[in-house]
């Protein structure tokens, strides 16, 4: 074949797998957006394995009548001001402009939104290349409904894993989003079935609520402010808490859960130093507050990977805070729990 242009409804259909390529993703794009959007209370909402339906419903700050019709638009955002130094200090979980464009484009697109100061409300469509926008009334805040997704892409809907698989894994995420943003309110449902529910609490009422009370029981808290501007918030559990697999260290940076390089998880296991047996790894939840010009989260599609300016000094920081609340507290050794 020679080379020649792809017409637009193609590419832009590509190009949308690669924001959008399992229900997982538009999960964790609309929690961030609710989360930009300074939602206190967060509503998930699963069907057929997110296929069927992903919709997530906020009390943030919804979108003016005056621009709504641009949020299903690729590349308009309201977060990042239109020149390229400010992709350098990012400070929101989204700025690219392209998560409501792609799943408009790999499903059907479907959004009601209020701002608390606006009477009426708004309503957009958005499937393919048609949008439309209407006026309705509703409750402040946001309402991100996605349905049918990839029903026009049929290659990637044949490589989707199992919904039973699928609803793990967005679980798992919410569950994460839950253990950074404790103070929030949170509810999943599936299937209509609610699978996790959180009330405002502290990182050991979010453990709780992700984990069970045994092991909320059992962390203690790390609180470090430093002078450089980074922060180190959370909890790490007890030495007697421990499992054989790292799957329950959980980072965030500003904000945004990430998959952590091993340099910080190698720190945490450091600060027990002979606290922990060789080969086990503890339950962490760490909330890292960095400068924004000291980290980019502009390194991966799905923003979980984000370039710390100076990994060695944070997890020299991680290191020292883990030690500090472990030192700070009575070490009752209670029966060992391998959880
Ligand atoms: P980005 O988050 O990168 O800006 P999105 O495609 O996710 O891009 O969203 C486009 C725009 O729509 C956002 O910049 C924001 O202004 C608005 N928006 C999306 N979701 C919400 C929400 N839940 N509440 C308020 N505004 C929203
Ligand atoms: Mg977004």
């Amino acid at each position: 074949m020679a080379i020649h242009l792809l017409p637009p409804h193609i590419s832009r259909l590509i190009a949308a797998g690669e924001v959008v390529s399992r229900p997982l993703d538009v999960v964790r794009e609309l929690v961030e957006n609710a989360l930009d959007a300074g939602a206190t209370r967060l509503e998930v909402e699963v069907e057929g394995g997110g296929l069927a339906l992903v919709r997530v419903r906020d009390n943030g700050a919804g979108i003016p009548a005056d621009s709504v019709a641009l949020a299903p638009v690729r590349h308009a955002t309201s977060k990042l001001e239109p020149e390229a130094a400010a992709v350098e200090r990012v400070s929101t979980l989204g700025f690219r402009g392209e998560a409501l464009w792609a799943a408009a484009q790999a499903g059907e697109l479907h959004l009601v939104t209020r701002p608390a100061a606006q009477v009426g409300a708004s309503e957009v469509h958005a499937s393919g290349e048609a949008v439309t926008v209407r006026r309705t009334s509703a409750p402040a805040g946001t309402t991100v409904t996605v349905r049918h997704l990839f029903a026009r892409l049929p290659a990637r809907l044949r490589t989707q894993a199992l919904p039973a698989v699928e609803v793990r894994e967005i679980t798992a995420l919410v569950g994460r989003y839950v253990l950074h943003h404790p103070g929030l309110h949170w509810r999943l449902t599936v299937d209509g079935e609610a699978r996790l529910t959180h009330a405002p609490a502290d990182h050991r009422g979010a453990v709780a609520s992700v984990y069970g009370p045994l092991s909320a029981n059992r962390v203690l808290r790390v609180e470090a402010q430093t002078t450089g501007g980074l922060g180190v918030r959370g909890v790490v559990s007890r030495p007697e808490l421990t499992r054989a697999r790292r799957d329950r260290m959980h980072f965030s940076v500003n904000g945004r859960p990430i998959l952590a390089p091993l340099e910080l998880e190698k720190a945490v296991i450091e600060g027990f130093a002979e606290l922990l047996p060789s080969g086990v790894a503890p339950l962490c939840v760490l909330d890292l507050a960095v400068a924004p010009e000291d980290h980019n989260p502009n390194v991966h599609p799905a923003k979980q990977v984000v370039a710390l300016a100076d990994l060695p000094g944070v997890a020299a920081r991680v290191r020292a805070a883990v030690a500090e609340a472990l030192a700070q507290h009575p070490l009752a050794r209670a029966a060992p729990a391998l959880l």
